[in-house]
This record gives C-alpha cells, sequence and structure tokens, in this order.
C-alpha cells in the first residue's frame, strides 16, 4: 500500500493559544482512516490546514509525495483531497441537482450555462455523484427541505462531484439520528470499496469510528496521543486514561 497523505509535526496557533500541536500522521491510499478526539481537540484545525483554509506555523504536508503545505484551497481541490464541514453547507434555494452540477462545473472549471453542450458532461457526473450517495431521486427538490441527514448526504455528494482521490469529512454524522448514523458510515465503507476512494473522516462519538475505520488517530488538547488499528488504539495506556477512562469507571 501506498500513502496518500502525511502530516508530518504541524503546529497552528491562534495567538497564543496552540489549537494544532507537532501532529504527525499518514493515511495510506485506499484505507478508511479516522480522527477521533473531544470537543476543542483540533480536528476542525488540522482539516482546514490539510485542506488549504489555514496554514500552519510549522510542519509539512504531503499529498501523493508532494507537498501542499502552503498550497490554496481550490488548488488542494483539483489536486484530489475533497471535503465536506463539520455543519452542512449547500445552498438551500438551489435544487439537490444544482448543488451537485455546480460543483461539477467548478471543479471542471466551467460556469453555469445551461445552452452550453458541455453540460451534458456535468449532468451525468452529477447524476453519478448523487446515486452514490443515494439522492438520485431526490435531485429535484430544494436543498433546502430536505431533512438534516438528507442534507448531510448532499454535501458528500457535492464533493464526490469534485473527483476526489481522498475525501475528508468532518463529522459526517453529527446531527443524525442513530438510523441515519449507521447508514452514513455504511455509506463510508462502499463509497472506499466500489471507488477506491481513501476517507478520513473526525468524530467525537468512538463507537461510530470503532465499527467503520482502518485506522484511527486519536486526538486530545491538539495532539495525536495515539494511532493505530482500533484494538491497538483501544487498548493505548494514555487513550483509555485521557478518553475512554471516563466513561467507563
Ligand atoms: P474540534 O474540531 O476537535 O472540536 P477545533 O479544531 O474546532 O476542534 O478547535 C480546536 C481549538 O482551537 C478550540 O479550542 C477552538 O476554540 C480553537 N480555534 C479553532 N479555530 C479558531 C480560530 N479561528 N481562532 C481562534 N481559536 C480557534
Ligand atoms: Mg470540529
Amino acid at each position: 500500500m501506498s500513502e496518500i497523505l502525511r502530516v508530518e509535526e504541524v503546529t497552528k496557533t491562534f495567538d497564543r493559544f496552540v489549537a494544532v500541536q507537532g501532529v504527525s500522521l499518514s493515511v495510506e491510499e485506499g484505507t478508511i482512516a479516522a480522527v477521533i478526539g473531544p470537543n476543542g481537540a483540533g480536528k476542525t484545525t488540522l482539516f482546514n490546514l490539510i485542506t488549504g483554509i489555514l496554514h500552519p506555523n510549522r510542519g509539512r504536508i504531503l499529498f501523493q509525495g508532494e507537498e501542499i503545505t502552503y498550497l490554496p484551497p481550490h488548488v488542494i481541490c483539483q489536486r484530489g483531497i475533497g471535503r465536506t464541514f463539520q455543519i452542512a453547507n449547500v445552498f438551500p434555494r438551489l435544487s439537490v441537482f444544482t448543488n451537485v452540477q455546480v460543483a461539477v462545473l467548478a471543479h471542471q472549471r466551467r460556469s453555469l450555462h445551461f445552452t452550453h453542450p458541455a453540460e451534458r458532461l456535468a449532468i451525468r457526473e452529477a447524476e453519478v455523484a448523487l446515486a452514490a450517495v443515494g439522492l438520485l431521486e431526490k435531485a429535484g427538490q430544494v436543498a433546502g427541505t430536505l431533512s438534516h441527514g438528507d442534507q448531510r448526504l448532499l454535501e458528500i455528494a457535492i464533493a464526490l462531484g469534485t473527483e476526489p482521490r481522498l475525501l475528508l469529512l468532518d463529522e459526517p454524522t453529527a446531527g443524525m439520528s442513530p438510523e441515519e448514523t449507521v447508514a452514513t458510515m455504511k455509506l463510508i465503507r462502499r463509497l472506499a470499496q466500489e471507488r477506491g476512494l481513501t476517507i478520513l473522516f473526525c468524530e467525537h462519538d468512538m463507537e461510530v469510528v470503532f465499527a467503520t475505520a482502518y485506522t484511527i488517530m486519536v486526538m486530545h488538547h491538539g495532539r495525536i496521543l495515539a494511532q493505530g488499528p482500533p484494538e491497538v488504539v483501544r487498548a493505548h495506556p494514555e487513550v483509555q486514561q485521557a478518553y475512554l477512562g471516563a466513561s467507563d469507571a
């Protein structure tokens, strides 16, 4: 297996507050990896660093062996890193279909113009992305009228529309019902298997993570406490103390 993402000793401070502290991690191509940690651990900041929304004070980030540390977000997206946000980020007044189509066209560097024959390509690609998350039947619906769970799935479809090799999902099940959560984790496994996508997601719900990811990184106060397969991480003494201990007591 080859390494698709490598984060080396990355630190990010906001004024004097250290949100991400000397974080190093590695993600293998074709795998599902997860970052777990309580609120405030630095998960979203780490994802913002990887996707170029923030730049680190120190450290390097490599994607497919090439340094991307200081590239702007759209260039990183073009290179093949897609993402969703912790808070659903769709255009509520546009249709479900148009939300994805706009993302596909932006990725292809075209603008939305319905008389252009190139639109046909975007239509098929948008349909493929919507079908992948099970939203094709709701393609004509106004996005703002979707359930919260479906809006989060739409976000994944939008990210798929940019043809990522690595997909970052920021708390994909936040606000979902238990049934929606199970379905979303199934979807993540299916996307990895069927599309050969590498997925890195973060969560604060540990059960969700242990059942889905092959590699888990535990984040606490901006640092990675442990990383490895679920059984190794579960047994890690520092993790037990800092993260698992509280609920077991
Ligand atoms: P998580 O996603 O794990 O809940 P975040 O990465 O959102 O954690 O936040 C980590 C810490 O950094 C928190 O204490 C948060 O308040 C702080 N933080 C995040 N973004 C900013 C910012 N733009 N300015 C100042 N502090 C921030
Ligand atoms: Mg967060």
